[in-house]
């Protein structure tokens, strides 16, 4: 390793380990980790941490990563799934290489293993029903109870088990189970489950097969084929550990180490493929790519970018004990990439006439505008400016409140890019009587908003020319639940009872700038003064661009940083 490429934090826990093997050349000095998703839904900000977590240490050690589907189970697995699964691990950024795999891949392998487990009197064909199997199996402080058909002969095991495959036997008939110890504390090493009867197709094996091996069983021994040495899983996987490795040393195959991190939990939204399915089936959102959804699909659309998802991944790191993660984290970090790679734009999205009485009728002045502060190599562009323009309905008071600098009756304001303006009055609907338009006089010697006799002007807002904006569809989104914790049940109520009914608001006469017609799909932009917006990849046409909100301005981190240090001192 190259000690000047480590990085400056310390190492979590994980890297540790896995320099301590480095040095013990338990795996030879090697690094091999995985992927290992149930394509039983779309991927979510969670799985994004599993990711970058095992593909970036894999990297870091110049190992190996793979992608496998942990396809055990027929009836809840989908082909679209697999398909959208591929895509976001592609799209964050992880590289499997050649090594994308399947558990399917390994059922006959399963198979003859499952065969040298009974041979060696380490599994047996149970006939008990489910609900007998678990009176029988015991409670945390209770110990189990031999089920009846454990001490099958050798013979009459390989015979049923055989039987079993060859599709004798109805669902539930009969199951294989390890035989390990009904009376251990750890109910999972009670005679676990490892192959059940299911008649049902499977979407890579189609109709091979009618026993399925169990998740616990399979998993384990897929790591080993594929050589991987660290299998990295979630918290709820540590007491499955010993069966994880008893299984490995009762069939004498290579054992990876088992090593398990605290999964992400983020605030104000659900991590749960299960609960994601629900909002999907159940119409909450538009399906799993909605850009409310905490899905990769849903954030890549919502115009997240890959450089931001990995950097809040490295922020937030690995550790033993769960914790939840504030969702402003996760914004904080799209805001800062953003506001390094995005293209400024003017655009109104409630907008308001504003008339200058004293400009020239059919005049137009092209403002230099610039495309990113940030970023000088973006260039400028040239805006149009007209004597009737379009400005934000926020900007304008008829009477303003204390504080308030922007335009009313009297005042002056900047506006950016072009002129000082001063408001003389404001026309009203005469049935409402809603402002309509607002009429200002502008300073033709303030020209590029600079005032040459140095009066200053409070506020600068900004604008688009009537003539040469276009409308576009832009949607502003907020919190899909409006609770920190939807999932905690204490109050007895479901999470979809924490649903937040504004999570989506469209607006459809929005004013753009001209050149963004020709926006692509997924491009980004900081619409100024209004947050970040992206080009929806679905319901965009050629010129029609429609515009995702990907986050707001306003850094809601920054603050909660700055009251966590206040509290601190
Ligand atoms: P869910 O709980 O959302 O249904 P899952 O764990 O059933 O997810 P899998 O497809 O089995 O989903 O997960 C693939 C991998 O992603 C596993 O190794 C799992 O440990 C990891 N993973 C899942 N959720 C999280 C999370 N919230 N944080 C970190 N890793 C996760
Ligand atoms: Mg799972």
């Amino acid at each position: 390793m190259d000690n000047n490429n480590l990085p400056a934090s310390p190492k979590d826990f994980i890297r540790e380990i896995i320099d301590q093997h480095m040095v013990s050349k338990q795996f030879d000095g090697k690094v091999h980790t995985r992927f290992p998703p149930e394509p039983n839904g779309y991927l979510h900000i969670g799985h994004a941490k599993s990711i970058a977590l095992n593909s970036g240490i894999a990297a870091e050690y110049g190992g190996k990563f793979n992608l496998r589907f942990d396809d055990t189970n027929p009836s809840k697995e989908e082909v679209e799934y697999v398909e959208s699964i591929i895509e976001d691990v592609r799209w964050l950024g992880a590289d499997w290489e050649d090594r994308l795999f399947y558990a399917s891949d390994y059922f006959d392998q399963l198979y003859d293993y499952a065969i040298q487990l009974i041979q060696k009197g380490k599994a047996y064909v149970d006939d008990l029903s489910a609900e007998e199997m678990r009176e029988y199996r015991g409670t945390l402080t209770q110990s189990g109870k031999e089920s009846p058909y454990r001490n099958r002969s050798i013979e009459e095991n390989l015979d049923l088990f055989k039987r079993m495959r060859a599709g004798e036997f109805p669902d539930g008939a009969k199951v294989l189970r390890a035989k390990i110890d009904m009376a251990s504390p750890n109910l999972n090493l009670r005679d676990p489950v490892i192959y059940r009867i299911k008649h049902e197709d499977h979407h890579r094996t189609g109709d091979k097969w009618c026993i399925y091996p169990m998740y616990d069983y399979t998993h384990c021994l897929s790591d080993s084929i594929e050589g991987i040495t660290h299998s990295i899983c979630t918290l709820e996987f540590e007491d499955h550990r010993p069966l994880y490795d008893w299984v490995l040393d009762e069939l004498e195959v290579f054992h990876p180490q088992q090593i398990e991190f605290a999964r992400l939990n983020l605030n104000y939204t659900v991590l749960s493929k299960r609960k994601l399915l629900q909002l999907v089936n159940e119409k909450h959102v538009s399906g799993w790519d909605d850009p409310r959804m905490p899905t990769i699909s849903g954030f890549r659309r919502r115009g997240y970018t890959t450089e931001a998802i990995r950097n809040f991944c490295e922020r937030i790191g690995v550790a033993k004990n769960d914790s939840v993660v504030d969702m402003a984290l996760l914004e904080y970090c799209i805001r800062e990439d953003l506001n390094k790679r995005a293209q400024r734009a003017m655009t109104v999205l409630r907008p308001l006439k504003l008339v200058l009485d004293n400009y020239p009728e059919n005049q137009v002045e092209y403002m230099e505008c610039i495309n990113n502060p940030e970023d000088p190599a973006m260039g400028t562009r040239k805006v149009p400016f007209s004597k009737v323009l379009y400005i934000e309905k926020d900007d304008f008071r008829e009477t303003p409140p204390k504080g308030y600098f922007r335009l009313f009756p009297g005042n002056e304001v900047r506006l950016r890019y072009a002129y000082v303006v001063k408001c003389v009055s404001c026309v009203k609907d005469d049935d409402t009587g809603e402002v309509v338009e607002v009429h200002c006089t502008y300073d033709p010697a303030t020209q590029g908003g600079t005032t040459p006799d140095g009066r200053k002007i409070k506020s600068t807002i900004h604008w688009v020319s009537a003539d040469h904006a276009f409308d576009a569809e832009v949607r502003l989104y907020d919190r899909l639940f409006i609770k920190a914790n939807p999932s905690d049940s204490k109050d007895g109520k479901d999470f979809k009872h924490y649903l937040n009914p504004n999570s989506l608001e469209v607006l459809k006469d929005c004013k753009l700038e001209p050149f963004m017609k020709d926006a692509a799909s997924g491009e980004r932009f900081q619409f100024e003064r209004q947050g970040y917006f992206c080009v929806d990849t679905v319901d965009s046409q050629p010129g029609k661009p429609v515009f995702n909100q990907t986050v707001s301005l306003r850094d809601t981190w920054a603050k909660i940083e700055q009251a966590q240090k206040k509290s601190k001192k």
